[in-house]
């Protein structure tokens, strides 16, 4: 590991101009990825600015009827809010779909946005890639991808983002941050540039996350398949939101995850959604229209039939739930 500096920071303008003046510098926060990336060697700042005392941390309603999630609640307290539990069920089912009890009491909602993809290649220093060293290649290409992107790739890089609760929050549509940036619009596709994850710039600081008032989000899903159960990053999961009425789709939100570089909203699926009847034809029809574009390669083409199945299988038990007394 290599020596760095750690400054605590008292308020959020000391955190932004600790890091505005040292441009090798990175906000600390619950530590459980950026930790892994010092040990690994994969990042290698020269200061630590802890945010974790910054006044960042509650959950409060918003006038519009919306919720401000503060960059500094653990996991874990946030799954088990009450009025998120009861507004936004897929968020809370996003949530304690990842990692384990230990890490969602330490992980921060900032911290989890930001968290980087877990591409074999990128976590292994031994290895060229040019999410970590612009221009070095990309072994994944020809390597190990099964657990990579089938939409938004390029060929520079071909990595997944790996946060369960972005996907439950790009299906709500949350802006985020001072200069509330909507998070569909948050995360980059890689292009040229795999290096850069987001729009954010260096040392611009997370402070809160906020939900849209959503009343039709009380009845939503997070459904994630993994290779095991205990805790693994997703192969594929589905967020979604549905309203049924007369057996009609009135509103839909969708977003996929593990599925490509960003979690991935489905606008395509949710046009077709929109004003057809509620039957597991339509679903399909919609699950298709999102993956006609799918570029799978050998080792991850399972993708393309396991997504469309998990998206159908998602708004079936919504539609079952919508028609319950
Ligand atoms: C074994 C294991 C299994 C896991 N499984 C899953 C899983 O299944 N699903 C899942 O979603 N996640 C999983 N995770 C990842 C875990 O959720 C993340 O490590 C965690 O959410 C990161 O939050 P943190 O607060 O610890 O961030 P940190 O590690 O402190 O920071 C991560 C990054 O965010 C930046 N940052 C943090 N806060 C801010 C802020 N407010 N403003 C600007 N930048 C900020 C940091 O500089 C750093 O670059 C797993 C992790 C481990 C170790
Ligand atoms: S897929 Fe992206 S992260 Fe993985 S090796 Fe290629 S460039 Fe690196």
């Amino acid at each position: 590991m290599n020596p760095f500096r750690y400054e605590r920071a008292r308020d959020a303008s000391s955190a932004v101009a600790l890091l505005a003046q040292e441009p090798g510098g990175v906000f600390l926060a619950g530590g459980t990825n950026l930790v892994d990336h010092l040990k690994l060697g994969v990042s290698q700042p020269d200061l630590l600015v802890d945010i974790t005392h910054l006044p960042y941390d509650r959950i409060e309603p918003l006038p519009d009827g919306g919720v401000r999630i503060g960059a500094l609640v653990r996991n874990s307290d946030l799954a088990a809010d009450r009025i998120i539990r009861s507004r936004y069920p897929l968020l809370v089912q996003a949530l304690l779909a990842g990692a384990s009890g230990q890490l969602r009491n330490l992980a921060t909602t900032g911290g989890n946005l930001l968290q980087r993809t877990r591409c074999v290649y990128f976590q292994d220093i031994s290895k060229p890639c040019n999410k970590r060293v612009p221009g070095s290649g990309c072994p994944a290409q020809e390597g190990y991808h099964r657990e990579l992107a089938i939409l938004g790739a390029s060929e520079a890089c071909i990595a997944t983002h790996p946060s369960d609760m972005a996907v439950a929050l790009v299906a709500l549509d949350a802006p985020q941050g001072e200069r509330a940036i909507p998070l569909t619009d948050f995360y980059r596709l890689p292009g040229e540039e795999p290096q850069r994850d987001t729009v954010l710039e260096h040392g611009e600081l997370i402070t809160a996350v906020d939900l849209p008032p959503l009343p039709f989000a009380t009845r939503s899903h997070y459904r994630k398949v993994r290779d095991r159960a205990s805790y693994a990053f997703a192969l594929v999961s589905v967020a979604a939101a549905l309203e049924v009425a007369d057996g009609v789709v009135r509103e839909v939100r969708i977003a996929l995850g593990g599925v490509a570089p960003r979690p991935w909203r489905a606008t395509k699926a949710e046009a077709v959604l929109r004003g057809a009847p509620a039957t597991e034809d339509v679903f399909r029809r919609a699950a298709e229209a999102e993956l006609a574009d799918a570029q799978p390669l050998p080792g991850n083409a399972f993708k393309v039939p396991l997504a469309r199945n998990v998206l159908v299988r998602t708004l079936l038990d919504l539609t079952e739930e919508e028609v319950q007394p």
